[in-house]
């Protein structure tokens, strides 16, 4: 029996009606536990709309770090059925719990990204997530087993492996993290197998790692299949609290399961939709480990017009970056990943980029220096400042901030050993921190 999904095509209205509704009575269940008890006093009749959810204090991960190992624990641990436990990128680890109703609804909201994909009973899924602790893994492969897919629990690594289950098995559908599929394409072509040939793979869902539009496209053009992109956190559950449609503009959050705000990181107050700020989530449907606004520090926007695909879902662009990378000039919030998405835009524009910022006159500028491609590189002066001219104004209106624009000849750029250096504050230490 082929799997349907019976939120995907909830009405606006019905989405706000059953967010309050639901968020109502996470508020009872979150009450129980240690962490929240005595902390959320808002009575039921004040929240009459998903706005109200302002009235509830917010939760870090320090928060979840306080609590560890069971602060947040809601439920009797009978009733707990698997522990997920998070490294994260800072700091130490935090234990998330899951009853066997939150599992359900996890695989429920992968599975609604995997059937806007294509995705039928027919498919053959070959998961090359890591299993264990980190929820890429599980997270997808029950979705996968209730889509009614062959599903191949390959895990991560031994790339000669990935690429024999594939070929044997007529993969036609994968889960990978974006740098990892990139690996396997060149391992295929050092084994000269080419994928788009040799393989099946039409479907693929990327995750776990925030990427360009660039790397999709040369996943996509590697493979020959369409690529998705997916958004998670082991907090919220794992993978599948947004995913993209068919359409590949943004990511569809899954409404009737988490509250998204997207806030200024700083003021903590609502951003306009299109606008960029921090995402903080509500789950609306967990049990054992109800959460309250909880601050991802993953960056991106709502995206404000209604998608073509039809859901009322509202839909947030890839991660541009965390909140640790934010700088802040002449007080607006500028994320490095924004500078690159935009130059990435710009045909002309080469592999390499420098942002620097400094404060001369007491006044921060903003300087990024641009690598051209080796065949858009002209003597013409005149060419040049158009080109220029062009990325200044495409910078702006990412950034709301004018920036200067250095152009440099390919290969002008240092180069740095492993993670590339992108940006150069060389303003006073705690300068930044005055503005805002
Ligand atoms: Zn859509």
């Amino acid at each position: 029996m082929q799997y349907t999904d019976q939120g995907i095509n909830l009405t606006r209205e019905q989405l706000d009606e059953m967010q309050v509704e639901l968020l109502r009575e996470t508020l009872q269940r979150a009450r129980l536990s240690p962490a929240y008890e005595g902390k959320l006093d808002v009575a039921p009749e004040d929240l009459r709309t998903p706005d109200d959810i302002r009235k509830l204090p917010l939760t870090s991960k320090d928060d979840l770090r306080a609590g560890m190992p069971e602060g947040f624990l809601a439920a009797p641990k009978r009733e707990v059925v698997r522990m997920h436990y998070s490294s994260g990128t800072t700091g130490l680890a935090t234990s998330v719990y899951h009853t066997r109703n939150d599992l359900r609804w996890w695989a429920e909201c992968v599975a609604r990204g995997m059937l806007a994909a294509g995705v039928t009973a027919d498919d053959v899924f070959q998961n090359m997530m890591g299993y264990g602790l980190f929820t890429g893994g599980l997270g997808f492969h029950y979705a996968g087993e209730l889509m009614g897919c062959m599903t191949i629990p390959a895990s991560s690594g031994n790339t000669d492996r990935q690429i024999h289950l594939m070929q044997t098995f007529g993969s036609t559908v994968l889960h990978v993290i974006p740098s990892y599929a990139l690996r396997v394409l060149h391992l295929c072509e050092q084994q000269g197998i080419d994928p788009r040939r040799d393989l099946q793979v039409r479907i693929i869902f990327v995750g776990g790692e925030p990427h360009t539009d660039q790397l999709r496209r040369r996943i996509e053009d590697g493979f020959g299949a369409k690529t998705y992109n997916c958004y998670g956190l082991s907090e919220m559950c794992g993978p599948g609290v947004a995913m993209e449609c068919a359409e590949q503009e943004g990511l569809h959050v899954c409404e009737d399961h988490f509250l998204l705000e997207v806030l200024d990181p700083k003021t903590i107050e609502p951003v306009e939709p299109g606008e960029t700020g921090e995402i903080v989530l509500t789950t609306l449907r967990r049990e054992a480990m109800p959460l309250i606004r909880y601050r991802t520090r993953d960056v991106a926007q709502v995206l404000p017009d209604p998608c073509p695909c039809g859901s009322q879902h509202r839909r947030v662009s890839r991660i541009l970056g965390r909140t640790d990378d934010m700088l802040v000039i002449k007080g607006v919030n500028v994320y490095p990943m924004q500078i690159e998405r935009a130059l990435m835009d710009i045909e002309e524009v080469g592999r390499n980029y420098l942002i620097e910022i400094d404060r001369p006159a007491d006044l921060d500028r903003l300087t990024v220096n641009v690598e051209l491609a080796q065949d858009a590189f002209a003597d013409n002066m005149r060419e040049l400042n158009a080109l220029r001219e062009r990325i200044v104004r495409r910078l702006s209106s990412e950034l709301d901030v004018t920036p200067e624009v250095e152009l440099h000849e390919p290969g002008a750029l240092p180069v740095g050993e492993g993670k590339a250096v992108r940006v150069v504050d060389k303003r006073k230490r705690g300068q930044a921190k005055n503005h805002g």
